[in-house]
C-alpha cells in the first residue's frame, strides 16, 4: 500500500507528543495541539460534505486561528486551497471564482452580499462565512461535527492549493501547487533553518500569500514549535511579544517600522535566533542598521508562488555568511542558474533570467497549458521573470542577487537600464531614503529613466546636485530625465513596490 503523501499528514507528523501544549497564542487566548487538530477536522467534516476531494475551496476571510484550521482542514478532505487577498474587491474575486470554479466558498460575513453573487455566476454551490472572531456559518456547522478525521489519501503530485499571482500586467495566473511541491519546501527549510520545537514564531504576516501561509506556518507546524499569531503588523504587540519569541519572520517593511521604534533594541530581542526577510528586497541599508544595532544579521531569502522558497543566506554560520544584497544560495536539492535571452549561462558576475528546478517548482498554471509551456525550458527549468547575478565583486559565485523582474527592465535607445544599478546609487547618496527606477514611454528613446526617490525624514533632495552626481557614475543613458521627490513608495501588502502604479503616474 502507498503511503498517504498529505501534506496534513507530514505537517502533523511534527507536532508535539504533548497535545495540551500551545501551539497558537493569540493577545486574547492560547489554542493547543489538540484544539488545532480537532477544530480542523469538526472543519474537513464540514468540508467532506459539500466537496470532493481535488474541488476547490476559495477563502478571503480576516487571519484568525480558526483561518488557519479551515486550511489545514482543506488538506485533510483532500480539497485545493485558494487564499485570497483580503483586499480583491468585487471585480478582482468574480475573475478568481470564475477562473477556478470553487465547490465551496468561504467568505467574511461583511461581504457576504457580494460574495454570493459573484460565486453564484461561477456555478458555487455553497458559500460560508467565517469572521475573524470566529463567528459566522463555517463555525456553527463545524461545532456539531465530529474531531477526528483521517486525512484522505493524496499522492506527492495531487494539488494542495492554487495561488494567484498578483499579476499587475495581463491576466492573473494560478499556480497549481501540490501536497509534494509544499511537503518537501518545508521539510528543506526545517532542516535548513534549523527549527526547533522549543522555537516560538512571531507571525505577522498574512496568510493569503507563501510567505505567511506556507514558510512560516509550516515550519512551526512541522516543527512543533508554539506560533505567536497576531493579525497583521502592530508594532505595539511585536515589541510585547518578541522577548518571549525565538524567531521572526516579516517583508522587509516590518524590519524598516521596527527600526524606526526607539523601544526595538538588542535587551528586547535577547532571546532571538534569527530574524528572516523575503518577499521583497531588504535594503543594504536595513540589513547594516540592523545588525549595528541589533546584533544579528537578518537572514534575506528568495522565493515566489511558483516554486516557495529558492534561495536563502545561511542559517548555520558554517555554511557561509549572510551578505547584504544578496538571498544567498540554492536551497539543499534545488538548482539555480542565471541565463540569457537563448538560455545558456552567463558567467559568474553577469546579470541574466534567474531560473529554477527542484521538487519545490509547481505543476503549472491553472488552465493555462501554453502558459505553462512558454514558461518552462525544454529540459524543464522555470523562467522565474526575475533578473539576478551569480556571484559578482566580492561575492561568492553560489550567492544569488536579485536585479529585479525583467519585465521592470528599462530599454532606452536600444540599451538595456536595470533599474537596481541606478537605485543602489541613488540609495547611497546623502538624504535619500529609498529610491524606484522606472521606464516610462518615450517618443524618441522608446523608454525614458525616471527615478522616484524618498527623502530621509528631516532631509531635503537637491534635485540637480542628484542628477549630477548620478551622471559622474552612469553611462548618459542610465542618468534618469526626471526625479520626482515623494514621501512613500507604493507597496502591496508584501512591501513589493508597485512599479507599474508608478508608470501609471508618470507616463
Ligand atoms: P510572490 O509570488 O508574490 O511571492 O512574488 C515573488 C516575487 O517576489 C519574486 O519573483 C521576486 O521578484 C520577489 N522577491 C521575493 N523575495 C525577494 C527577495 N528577497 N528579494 C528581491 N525580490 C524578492
Amino acid at each position: 500500500m502507498q503511503s498517504n503523501e498529505n501534506l496534513y499528514v507530514v505537517l502533523a507528523s511534527g507536532f508535539p507528543e504533548d497535545r495540551g501544549a500551545v501551539a497558537l497564542q493569540t493577545p486574547e487566548r492560547g489554542y493547543s495541539w489538540d484544539d488545532i487538530d480537532r477544530g480542523s477536522a469538526r472543519i474537513a467534516n464540514v468540508l467532506r460534505m459539500l466537496a470532493c476531494p481535488g474541488a476547490r475551496v476559495a477563502v478571503q476571510v480576516h487571519k484568525s486561528p480558526e483561518a488557519l484550521m479551515l486550511y489545514l482542514a482543506a488538506l485533510r478532505a483532500g480539497l485545493v486551497y485558494l487564499p485570497l487577498n483580503t483586499a480583491y474587491h468585487e471585480s478582482e474575486v468574480a475573475y478568481f471564482l470564475g477562473d477556478a470554479e470553487p465547490a465551496v466558498v468561504v467568505c467574511d460575513s461583511g461581504n457576504l452580499e457580494w460574495v454570493e453573487r459573484v460565486a453564484r455566476q461561477a456555478g458555487t454551490a455553497h458559500v460560508l462565512t467565517l469572521d475573524a472572531d470566529a463567528g459566522g456559518t463555517l463555525m456553527a456547522a463545524a461545532a456539531g461535527q465530529g474531531d477526528a478525521f483521517v486525512a484522505v489519501a493524496r499522492q506527492a503530485g495531487d494539488l494542495a492549493a492554487i495561488l494567484y499571482t498578483s499579476g499587475t500586467t495581463g491576466r492573473s495566473k494560478g499556480a497549481m501547487l501540490t501536497h509534494g511541491n509544499l511537503a518537501s519546501n518545508a521539510l528543506t527549510l526545517k532542516e535548513y533553518w534549523g527549527w526547533r520545537p522549543d522555537d516560538v514564531l512571531l507571525h505577522m504576516l498574512p496568510i493569503f500569500h507563501i510567505h505567511g501561509l506556507f514558510v512560516a506556518t509550516h515550519g512551526a507546524l512541522l516543527s512543533g514549535a508554539r506560533m505567536v499569531w497576531l493579525p497583521g503588523l502592530n508594532i505595539d504587540q511585536a515589541l510585547r511579544y518578541l522577548p518571549e519569541c525565538t524567531l521572526m519572520m516579516g517583508v522587509p517593511t516590518y524590519y524598516v517600522r521596527l527600526l524606526g521604534d526607539a523601544r526595538f533594541t538588542r535587551e528586547l530581542c535577547a532571546g532571538v535566533r534569527l530574524f528572516v526577510s523575503g518577499s521583497a528586497p531588504l535594503l543594504e541599508d536595513t540589513f547594516r542598521e540592523f545588525e549595528a544595532r541589533i546584533g544579528p544579521r537578518i537572514l534575506e531569502r528568495y522565493g515566489m508562488s511558483e516554486a516557495g522558497m529558492i534561495t536563502s543566506n545561511p542559517c548555520d554560520p558554517a555554511l557561509g555568511e549572510r551578505i547584504a544584497g544578496t538571498v544567498g544560495p540554492a536551497l539543499p536539492g534545488i538548482a539555480v542558474r542565471v541565463v540569457d535571452d537563448a538560455d545558456r549561462s552567463v558567467a559568474a558576475g553577469v546579470t541574466g533570467h534567474v531560473q529554477v528546478r527542484g521538487p519545490n517548482v509547481f505543476a503549472g498554471y491553472w488552465r493555462m497549458p501554453e502558459k505553462t509551456q512558454q514558461e518552462f525550458t525544454g529540459d524543464g527549468w522555470f523562467r522565474t521573470g526575475d533578473l539576478g547575478t551569480l556571484g559578482g565583486a566580492g561575492i561568492p559565485d553560489h550567492y544569488l542577487s536579485i536585479v529585479g523582474r525583467s519585465k521592470d527592465l528599462i530599454i532606452s535607445g536600444g540599451y538595456n537600464v536595470y533599474p537596481k544599478e541606478i537605485e543602489i546609487i541613488l540609495d547611497d547618496m546623502s538624504g535619500v531614503q529609498e529610491s524606484a527606477v522606472i521606464g516610462v514611454p518615450h517618443k524618441d528613446f522608446g523608454e525614458a529613466v525616471v527615478a522616484v526617490v524618498v527623502p530621509r525624514q528631516g532631509a531635503s533632495i537637491d534635485v540637480p546636485a542628484m542628477l549630477a552626481g548620478l551622471k559622474a557614475e552612469l553611462a548618459n543613458f542610465k542618468v534618469p530625465k526626471q526625479i520626482h521627490v515623494v514621501d512613500s513608495l507604493p507597496r502591496n501588502t508584501m512591501g513589493k513596490v508597485q512599479k507599474n502604479v508608478l508608470r501609471q503616474r508618470y507616463g
